[in-house]
C-alpha cells in the first residue's frame, strides 16, 4: 500500500473523483440536484473529477436497439430511438437556457444520435451483431450524457468540459467486459486530465466505456461506471472516491428485497468485495481493487438525501466477531453436477472439468464438493449452462461411456444466498445460526459452500426461496443478532 503522507507530498493537490449512477442523472430534477452536489465541492477540493453513467435506462434502451435492428424490427429501434431522444431533450429544454453552448451541445447529441442511426442500419443490413458491435451501440449512453452534464455544469457557472474515457482507458479486446491495461491508462489519464486541473476544468468523464489499444469502443461491464471512478482515483492517485446513487449508502441487504435494511456507516474492502461479488448491486464487484492497491476511502451516498453520511469504505479491519453484517443474493443461475461413483479415486475429474468450463469463458461462482468424491457441483450463470454440460460430456466421454462417471446435470434456477461478516470462520455456532434461520422457514439449502475468505458463507436456494431466504437471514441473523448483543 502506498504511504499517504508521501503521496499528498508528490502530486498536484487533493483530489476527488465524484460518480453519479443513472438514477442520479436520470431526469432534470436530479440532473439539477447532482450538479449542486458538483457545485458544493468545488471549494473543498484542488482537483475535481465527475464521472457520469447514462440517464437511466438509456442502456438498456440501447441494448433493446440493437438487438432489434440484428432482427430486422425497424420499427422498434427507431421507435426507442425517438423515446431516447426526447428524454435527452427534455433535460436540455428544462435545464438549458438558449444559448451558445446549448446549440453545441444539441449538435453535439445530434450526432450520436446519427451514429446510433447508422449503426442500428448496419446491424440490420449485416443481421449480426457481435460484441464490439455492441460496445459501440450502448457507449452512447455515457457519451451523451457525459456533454449534456457538462453543458449544465457551464451553465451553473462552473468550468467544466466533457471527456470520453476513451481517449484514456485503455482495455484488452474482450468486448462488453473488457480489462483495463493499466500502466498505458495511469500514463494516458495522467496525460489527459492533469492539464484541466491545472486549468481549473472541471472533467465530466463517461463511465463504463473505453477503448482498446487500437482506439476501437469497449465497455468494461454492465454498472462499470464505478469501476471507471476507481480506475481513476487510481490512476490519479485521488484522495478520495465517492459514488452517489440512490439509496443512502450500502445496506445490510437489498432494500428492494428488505424493507427494514439497514445503512452500514463503515465496511471494510474485504466485506464489500465480498458483496459486490455475491450480488450487491450497489457497487461493480471490480472497483473495489484499484482503491485497495493505493488505500483510498470509498464513500457510497445518496444524491437524493445529501445530508446523509452514507457509508465509508476503507482497509481497517473491524473485527465483528462473527457478526454478520449483510446478506445478499446472485440470481439467473444454475448448479451444475457431475456424478457418479466411479468417480472415487479417478484423479483429475475436478482439474478437466472445470477446464471444459474455462473454454467457455463461464464465470465459477461457487463449487461445492462432496466429500465422499461422489460429485462435483459448481454454480455458473443460466445462459451458460447448455455449452458447458456439452463441454463436460465431451471431455469426459471415455468416464461416461465406462460408467464412472453417470451424469452430467442442471438444476436450473438457483439463487446463491450469502452471509458476510468479517471473522466469520473464526466464531463457532455462526453457520448454525443461518442454517437456523433457513430450517425454520423450512428452506432447503441445495448446496453450501463457506467462502475461501473468511468473510462469507453462501447457500444455495432454489429462485422460488431466495427473497425469503435473504429475508429471513435478515430478520433472525442480523436484525435479532444485534438486539441479543
Ligand atoms: P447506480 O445507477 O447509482 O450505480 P445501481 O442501481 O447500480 O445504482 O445500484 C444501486 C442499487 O443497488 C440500489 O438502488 C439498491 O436497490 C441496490 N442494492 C442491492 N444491494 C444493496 C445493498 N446491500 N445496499 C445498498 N443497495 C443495494
Ligand atoms: N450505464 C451502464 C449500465 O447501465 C453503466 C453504469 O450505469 O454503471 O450498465
Ligand atoms: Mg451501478
Amino acid at each position: 500500500m502506498v504511504d499517504k503522507e508521501k503521496r499528498n507530498a508528490s502530486q498536484h493537490g487533493r483530489t476527488l473523483v465524484m460518480k453519479f449512477g443513472g438514477t442520479s442523472v436520470g431526469s432534470s430534477q436530479a440532473i439539477r440536484q447532482a450538479a449542486d452536489i458538483v457545485h458544493g465541492e468545488i471549494l473543498h477540493w484542488e482537483n475535481l473529477v465527475v464521472v457520469v453513467s447514462a440517464m437511466s435506462g438509456i442502456t438498456d434502451s440501447l441494448i433493446a436497439c440493437a438487438r432489434a435492428a440484428v432482427v430486422g424490427h425497424v420499427e422498434k429501434y427507431e421507435e426507442l430511438i425517438t423515446v431516447m431522444y426526447e428524454k435527452h431533450a427534455k433535460v436540455m429544454d428544462d435545464l438549458l437556457a438558449y444559448d451558445e453552448k446549448r446549440k453545441q451541445v444539441c449538435i453535439e447529441l445530434d450526432g450520436l444520435f446519427e451514429t446510433l442511426q447508422t449503426l442500428c442500419r448496419g446491424i440490420h443490413i449485416m443481421g449480426e451483431l457481435t460484441p464490439r458491435g455492441m460496445d459501440a451501440v450502448v457507449a452512447l449512453g455515457e457519451r451523451m450524457n457525459a456533454r449534456l452534464f457538462s453543458t449544465v455544469l457551464q451553465q451553473y457557472g462552473t468550468n467544466s468540459q466533457a471527456v470520453d474515457a476513451t481517449t484514456f482507458i485503455v482495455t484488452d479486446a474482450s468486448f462488453q467486459q473488457a480489462r483495463p491495461l493499466m500502466d498505458i491508462t495511469r500514463q494516458k489519464t495522467k496525460s489527459v486530465l492533469i492539464p484541466l486541473f491545472t486549468k481549473k476544468i472541471i472533467p465530466v468523464v463517461t463511465g463504463f466505456i473505453a477503448a482498446t489499444e487500437e482506439g476501437i469502443t469497449s465497455t468494461l461491464g454492465r454498472g462499470g461506471s464505478d469501476y471507471t471512478a476507481a480506475i481513476l482515483g487510481d490512476c490519479l492517485d485521488a484522495d478520495e472516491v465517492w459514488t452517489w446513487t440512490d439509496v443512502d449508502g450500502v445496506m445490510t441487504a437489498d432494500p428492494r428485497i428488505v424493507s427494514d435494511a439497514r445503512i452500514i456507516p463503515e465496511v471494510s474492502y474485504n466485506e464489500i468485495s465480498e458483496m459486490a461479488y455475491f450480488g450487491a448491486k450497489v457497487l461493480h464487484p471490480k472497483s473495489i481493487r484499484p482503491v485497495i492497491e493505493r488505500n483510498i476511502p470509498l464513500w457510497v451516498k445518496n444524491t437524493f438525501n445529501p445530508a446523509c453520511p452514507g457509508t465509508r469504505i476503507d482497509g481497517t479491519y473491524r473485527s465483528g466477531n462473527g457478526r454478520i453484517t449483510a446478506v445478499t443474493a446472485i440470481r439467473g443461475l444454475s448448479l451444475v453436477t457431475v456424478e457418479g461413483r466411479g468417480m472415487l479415486g479417478v484423479p483429475g475429474i475436478a482439474a478437466r472439468t472445470f477446464a471444459a468450463v474455462a473454454k467457455h469463458d463461464a464465470s465459477v461462482l461457487m463449487i461445492s464438493q462432496s466429500s465422499s468424491e461422489q460429485s462435483i457441483c459448481f454454480v455458473i450463470p443460466s445462459e451458460a449452462v447448455v455449452q458447458v454440460i456439452k463441454a463436460i460430456e465431451s471431455e469426459m466421454e471415455f468416464e461416461l461411456a465406462r460408467h464412472d462417471i453417470d451424469r452430467v446435470w442442471a438444476q436450473p434456477d438457483v439463487v446463491i444466498v450469502t452471509a458476510i461478516g468479517s471473522g466469520m470462520r473464526q466464531t463457532p455456532g455462526v453457520s448454525a445460526r443461518l442454517f437456523g434461520a433457513l430450517g425454520k422457514e423450512k428452506i432447503n439449502a441445495i448446496a453450501i459452500a463457506q467462502g475461501s475468505s473468511e468473510y462469507s458463507i453462501s447457500v444455495v436456494v432454489d429462485a422460488a426461496d431466495a427473497d425469503r431466504a435473504v429475508r429471513q437471514i435478515h430478520a433472525e441473523v442480523i436484525i435479532n443478532g444485534s438486539k441479543n448483543e
